[in-house]
C-alpha cells in the first residue's frame, strides 16, 4: 500500500474508534445521568497514565479505565479475580455487570465504564460532587485537576478528536532554532534548560500548538510573561518571554492549534516588566504528567515534526 493510502486507512480507523467511544460514553452516560464528557475525561486520564500499554491494545478495548483487582472484587473477597456480581456486592467491591451477561468483567468496556459512572454519581451530579468523587477514588489532587480540565475541554469542543498540532510560530515568519536540550548556556535563567529557544524578532505571533486549556498565565521571574496550556495527552506546553498576550485569554480558556496566544519578546529575568536582558526569543517547553510526577522532555523532535507537517499542508493547498 502506498504511504498515503496507509495513512488514510489509519485515519479512518481512528475516526471509527472516536465514534464508537463517543457512543459508549453517551450510552452509559444516559443510563447513569452523567454527562458523556465526564466519563470521557476519566477514560482519557487513565489512557494518559499508560499511553503505550501493550496490554490494552492486545485486549482490543475501546476504553482504558482499569481497576485494581481488590477494588473491583472487594478487599475481603477471598477471590480477588471474582467476576460474580453477587459475591462482589457481598464483599463490598465496586465491580458491576452492565451488559447483563451475569459477569462483572473489569476488562469489559461497558462493565468498567458503568462501574466508574455508578461510583461517580453516588456522590451527586454537581461539578463539585464530581471533584469529590475523583478525589476519593484517586486520592490525588493532580488527578482531580487533570480530569476536570479534560471534562471542560471535551464539553467545550463537543468531540473526542482533538489531537491536531501546529508549530508555535507562523512557519512563514523569520525564526531559527536548534536542539538545545539540556544545554547549560542559554537565555532566560532556566538552570537546566528544560525546553527549546526559538529565536525570532519582537512581535512575531506565538501560537498554541494544540487543543487545550490555559492552566497558567502571568509573570514569572525567569519566564517573564508566560503562558501554560494543557492538552488531552496530559502534556503541559510552556511558552515564556512573551512581549504580551493576545486579547481576552484567561486561565481556563480553550485554545485551538494555531491560535495566537501572544508575541515573541524578551521579558523575564527580573521583576514584572523586565525585558531586554537577552535577545528576543520564544522559550518553549513541554512537560508530561503521569499522575505521580511531572517531568520535562525534549520538544525538539515534536517541533520538527509539526514544522514539517505544516509545510506539507501548505504545499498541498
Ligand atoms: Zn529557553
Amino acid at each position: 500500500m502506498a504511504a498515503e493510502a496507509k495513512d488514510k486507512t489509519k485515519d479512518t480507523a481512528k475516526q471509527d474508534s472516536f465514534l464508537a467511544r463517543r457512543q459508549l460514553y453517551e450510552e452509559m452516560g444516559s443510563l447513569l445521568h452523567i454527562p458523556w464528557y465526564r466519563l470521557a475525561a476519566v477514560d482519557q486520564y487513565e489512557r494518559t497514565l499508560t499511553p503505550n500499554s501493550k496490554e490494552a491494545k492486545s485486549e482490543n478495548r475501546l476504553t482504558r479505565i482499569s481497576f485494581l483487582p481488590p477494588v473491583w472484587s472487594g478487599w475481603v473477597n477471598p477471590q480477588p479475580e471474582d467476576t460474580n456480581p453477587l459475591s462482589i456486592a457481598l464483599f463490598g467491591g465496586m465491580g458491576k455487570d452492565a451488559d447483563g451477561d451475569g459477569i462483572a468483567d473489569p476488562k469489559n468496556d461497558r462493565d468498567a465504564l458503568f462501574t466508574m459512572g455508578r461510583y461517580i454519581n453516588s456522590f451527586g451530579y454537581a461539578e463539585d460532587d464530581f471533584r469529590i468523587a475523583l478525589w476519593k477514588y484517586y486520592q490525588n489532587d493532580r488527578a482531580v485537576q487533570r480530569i476536570s480540565q479534560f471534562a471542560r475541554i471535551y464539553k467545550a469542543f463537543d468531540r473526542l478528536d482533538l489531537f491536531e498540532n501546529a508549530f508555535p510560530l507562523p512557519i512563514s515568519s523569520m525564526y531559527s532554532y536548534n536542539d538545545t536540550w539540556g544545554n547549560s548556556r542559554h537565555w532566560g535563567g532556566f538552570r537546566i534548560h528544560e525546553g527549546n529557544d526559538l529565536f525570532a524578532p519582537y512581535g512575531v505571533p506565538v501560537r498554541s500548538v494544540c487543543y487545550g486549556i490555559v492552566e497558567i498565565k502571568g509573570w514569572n521571574p525567569f519566564g517573564g510573561w508566560r503562558i501554560g496550556i494543557r492538552d488531552l495527552n496530559n502534556r503541559y506546553h510552556y511558552y515564556a518571554h512573551l512581549s504580551g498576550y493576545a486579547k481576552n485569554i484567561n486561565v481556563g480558556d480553550m485554545m485551538t492549534p494555531g491560535q495566537v496566544v501572544g508575541w515573541v519578546g524578551s521579558s523575564g529575568y527580573g521583576p514584572p516588566g523586565t525585558q531586554g536582558k537577552f535577545p528576543p526569543h520564544l522559550h518553549f517547553g513541554i512537560y508530561r504528567d503521569n499522575g505521580r510526577s511531572e517531568w520535562a522532555f525534549d520538544p525538539y523532535p515534536l517541533l520538527k515534526k509539526w514544522e514539517y507537517a505544516e509545510r506539507a499542508r501548505l504545499r498541498k493547498k
